[in-house]
């Protein structure tokens, strides 16, 4: 659909506050002088006067919301690879961001879809040989209590907004991975957003218990960076660009 075509299509809606209902709880809708494709509160297709186009998942990358665009933009096709969602456009490959805009002609410039996708593949190696280093350590030296030397960005929280786990941004790291940093402050948030019912006796099991240690604390670790690879990723990547 182009701008003119959805021109046309708002001009038969009934109700115009409501919008022209197009699908399963999408309708297309005015904004200003732009037509919207709106999935539930979602504009997720918005279409300029220009012809260029902005898409937004609204954060909700679903099966949906995919075809919805699929549909809808025949000129784009996203596809979804390991977790990512990447746009195809006149020949160009690049990677989904919320908010970004497909221009009328031309490429699109500061973003490589496949730089993310070499980026995801090493930040994976880099986490697995973290995390093997990280639990090496502290069978050998035991659990190392967090200082005040340690990282700012591992220790840094934003209270007001307990969702964003990472205020300081992704990039140290990158540069704990490459030193071989393995600052003490990660296993204590860590083990901490893993809500143990009692940390205290995972901890005393821990110490107490080298296998144990081994075991539990790895799965820790890990499910801690497995929030944070895309994050770490995206950095990375805009690195390789
Ligand atoms: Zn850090």
């Amino acid at each position: 659909m182009k701008y003119d075509d959805a021109a046309a299509l708002f001009a038969k809606a009934k109700d115009k506050n409501a919008g022209k209902p197009i699908g399963n709880n999408t309708r297309l809708v005015q904004v200003g002088s732009d037509y919207a494709v709106r999935l539930h509160e979602t504009n997720i297709v918005t279409l300029k006067p220009d012809g260029s186009i902005v898409l937004n998942s609204g954060g909700y990358r679903t099966m949906t919301t995919k075809s919805r665009i699929n549909e809808h933009v025949p000129e784009l096709h996203i596809t979804q690879d390991m977790g990512l969602w990447y746009v195809n456009v006149r020949g160009q490959t690049v990677f989904f961001e919320d908010g970004m805009v497909i221009p009328a002609t031309g490429p699109i410039t500061g973003n490589d879809g496949y730089a993310m996708q070499k980026a995801k593949a090493q930040v994976d190696k880099m986490v697995s040989a973290f995390i093997k280093g990280y639990v090496n350590k502290m069978l050998k030296d035991g659990i190392e209590q967090p200082g005040d030397g340690d990282c700012w960005g591992c220790a840094m929280r934003d209270e007001s907004h307990p969702e964003n786990t990472e205020p300081m941004g992704y990039d140290h790291y990158l540069s704990h991975f490459e030193e071989r940093y393995y600052v003490p402050t990660i296993f204590f948030q860590a083990l901490d957003e893993k809500k143990y019912p009692n940390p205290g006796l995972i901890m005393h099991m821990m110490s107490t218990d080298a296998r144990f240690m081994k075991k539990e604390a790895t799965i820790i670790l890990q499910a801690y960076f497995r929030k944070r690879k895309l994050g770490i990723a995206e950095q990375l990547a805009r690195r390789l660009v």
